[in-house]
């Protein structure tokens, strides 16, 4: 049963154990975006037994989001490549899929920076070796770029029942009229509701 804790402006900030939830709600640091859920989870606690729904919950106050440097670690470089290929674009399960060096190590590349490490699949490593792109007819699908402040989105990419959650409570925001239109919710939603 995840929370999900965003910030009074609506950005997520993380995903809360239950019992943390308890405490702030215990100090009333947070509420709850719809009153029905309200009743609900309340009367769920009183009984000491919680659904299996994403809770969605907001501080009352505004806080400074910390910078978080996230590490370049092959978790996140694989949820920031989506899991795919950066060379040919195929989609892998984890164990399918290697983390390159573009420029390799051995070439003067860096180890561990973000913007010199990429998803790609066995086959284009293997081709790659300790070779540039460029000398193996290899092209990039876009620049590796850092995330290390983007810390909600990579939140998101790792709890899919939570985003589906924060989407929804998106989309329930747009008008009808905007819904009607099938107006898509963008990713990166928290500037525009920031
Ligand atoms: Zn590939």
């Amino acid at each position: 049963m995840p929370v999900l804790l965003l910030n009074a402006s609506l950005q997520p900030l993380n995903v809360i154990s239950r019992r943390r939830l308890v405490v702030l709600l215990t100090k009333e640091r947070v509420a709850f975006l719809d009153e029905g859920v309200r009743r609900q989870v309340e009367a769920e606690l009183a009984q000491r037994r919680l659904g299996d729904g994403v809770i969605v919950v907001r501080l009352l106050r505004n806080i400074t989001i910390p910078r978080r440097m996230l590490r370049p670690s092959r978790r996140n470089l694989l949820l920031r490549d989506d899991h795919t290929c950066q060379y040919c674009g195929v989609r892998g399960q984890g164990p399918e899929l290697t983390i390159d060096h573009v420029i390799p190590v051995s070439r003067g590349g860096a180890s561990s920076s973000w913007e010199n490490q990429v998803v790609a699949c066995r086959r284009c490593n293997g081709r790659k070796a300790d070779r540039l792109p460029a000398e193996v007819n290899l092209r990039l699908a876009r620049a590796p770029y850092p995330v290390a402040h983007e810390y909600a989105h990579l939140l998101l990419l790792r709890h899919p029942e939570v985003r589906t959650a924060y989407e929804d409570l998106l989309r329930s925001a747009l008008t009808p009229a905007a819904r009607a239109r099938g107006v898509s919710i963008p990713f990166q939603i928290s500037a525009a509701l920031g």
